[in-house]
């Protein structure tokens, strides 16, 4: 009797692959499974597929035969040549009508290229931004597709099914809908892993306030996180970094303050930075977080430099404790109220760009559980979008708009603290240096246009007459 064919195939034997197959298994899907090197294809269904309904394939061939048409096909390769080469091999193989979807990090614009040249022979191709990890494959991934929506109706009951459920709950909304056209879904994965950057840079420079600001121990600090995470700033970091803060090493002592203290990246937190300066939109939260990163790498130049270079004496903050601890408190969930304003920015920037007709609302919900950056707080961004989907800025919805009046006392004598202490704090500062910049109706910029004018006849406008562009002769020739 004839082997029933696969609902769905995957390409890419790595973790990422395997747990997304065993997710889709689960699911009541059957998977067939491929790799370029065969033989892990034949270790994984000895082993972790073992007693599951998954198969494998021994050629490109074997695989595309033996899947059902339409036939869904998800990679879950290196980004870059792996899924340039594998297309190539797939195609000549498949028909009209097929779907490819890249579940790796992919650059947008690679994805933008990709659908745009398969819709020329008739195959939908799929970007999308897969978050979470080994852990988020296996039992719910944040997944955010985009490119040719005529492929979204058959891999939408997949995803929506293996996906992560907001807040965790079974019953709860999906975290996986349709983003956009294009590169869009790879955009969207970008733009959150640099939102993560920013988060957990956040939550750095408050644990360097409460170690040196406050002389807090980590016992102490662990419980203050714990707290934090029973109220708005609910998160799974804030979580995260509680055990982390407490977690002792064999010898007794805590392990966190063993770690050299260089951090590493491998770039889509630069990614989100670079195309934020290409579009001219000022995502300087996440921009900080990522040369904060740089600066902390330097470290053999640091230490010399700390030698030579002072600062003031180093000191405790001389006022209430309790209070103190409220508006870092405070200062982290202004900080990331920029910082999510700052990335809607540019997502709607980068969607009136390439026409991608970007879901602000369903964004919010996609990044609600499943991902790193999962918390109770993008519940309430997808209710300031579901009130209203034009919202041109997150200020400017009602809630945030008095998270952020309420909060900014403690956010300014934080940063103020910070500064007198000679603690950096380059995410809250800046943070706190954008809302003041974007909440003035006049910014000195009528200075920076005379120069502009004064050195170089760029000519600038008058406020009586706006449009006009004049220069003025500044100096005597
Ligand atoms: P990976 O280490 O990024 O990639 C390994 C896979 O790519 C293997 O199947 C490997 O095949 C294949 N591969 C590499 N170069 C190839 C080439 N030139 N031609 C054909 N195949 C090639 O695996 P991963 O960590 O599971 O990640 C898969 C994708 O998901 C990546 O794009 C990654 O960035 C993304 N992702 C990862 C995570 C994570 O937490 N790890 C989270 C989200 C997204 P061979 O076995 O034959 O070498």
């Amino acid at each position: 009797e004839a082997e029933a064919l696969a609902d769905v195939g995957l390409i890419g034997m790595a973790v990422m692959g395997q747990n997304l197959i065993l997710n889709m298994n689960d699911h009541g899907f059957k998977v067939i499974a491929f790799n370029r090197d065969v033989t892990k294809v034949d270790a994984f269904l000895a082993k972790e597929a073992k007693g599951t309904k998954v198969i494998g394939a021994k050629t490109v061939e074997e695989f595309t035969q033996k899947i059902k048409k339409p036939r869904r096909i998800i990679l879950l390769v290196k980004a870059g040549i792996a899924v340039d080469s594998f297309i190539e091999k797939l195609t000549p193989e498949l028909c009209q009508g097929d779907i490819i979807v890249d579940g790796g990090n992919s650059e947008y614009l690679d994805t933008e290229r990709r659908v745009k040249s398969l819709k020329e022979k008739g195959i939908h191709f799929i970007g999308s931004g897969v978050s979470g990890g080994e852990e988020g494959a296996r039992y719910g991934p944040s997944l955010m597709p985009g490119g040719n929506k005529d492929g979204w109706g058959s891999i939408k009951p997949i995803f929506q099914s293996i996906c992560a459920k907001a807040g965790g709950k079974p019953d709860g909304d999906p975290c996986c809908d349709w983003v956009g056209g294009g590169g869009a879904g790879h955009y969207v994965k970008m733009v959150h892993n640099g939102i993560e950057y920013g988060d957990m840079q956040v939550l750095c420079e408050a644990y360097q306030l409460m170690k040196e600001g406050l002389g807090m121990g980590h016992e102490e600090m662990s419980a203050v996180l714990d707290e934090w995470n029973k109220g708005e700033l609910d998160s799974f970091l804030i979580e995260i970094t509680a055990n982390i803060l407490k977690f002792k090493d064999k010898d007794g002592s805590y392990l966190v303050e063993k770690i050299r203290d260089t951090a590493g990246q491998k770039g889509t937190g630069k990614w989100t930075a670079i195309s934020a300066l290409d579009s001219g939109v000022p995502v300087t939260l996440i921009g900080e977080s990522v040369f904060a990163r740089c600066l902390s790498a330097i470290k053999e130049e640091r230490v010399k430099a700390s030698k030579v270079l002072c600062g003031p004496p180093p000191s405790c903050y001389s006022g209430d404790k309790k209070e103190f601890i409220d508006a870092i408190r405070d200062a982290i969930y202004a900080s990331k109220i920029i910082s999510y304003a700052q990335g809607f920015m540019l997502m709607r920037e980068a969607s009136s760009l390439y026409n991608w007709d970007l879901n602000n609302g369903s964004i919010a919900l996609m990044w609600r559980g499943g991902c790193i950056i999962r918390s109770v707080f993008l519940g309430n961004i997808k209710e300031a979008y579901d009130k209203n989907p034009n919202l041109p800025n997150l200020l400017l919805d009602d809630f945030f708009k008095a998270a952020i009046h309420r909060c900014q006392k403690g956010w300014r004598l934080v940063v103020a603290t910070a500064v007198n202490l000679g603690i950096p704090t380059p995410a809250f500062s800046s943070a706190l240096a954008f809302y003041d910049g974007y909440r003035s109706e006049r910014l000195p910029a009528n200075l920076l246009q005379a120069q502009r004018d004064y050195f170089g006849a760029h000519t600038y406008e008058l406020l009586s007459k706006p449009g006009e562009f004049v220069h003025t002769q500044w100096f005597a020739k």
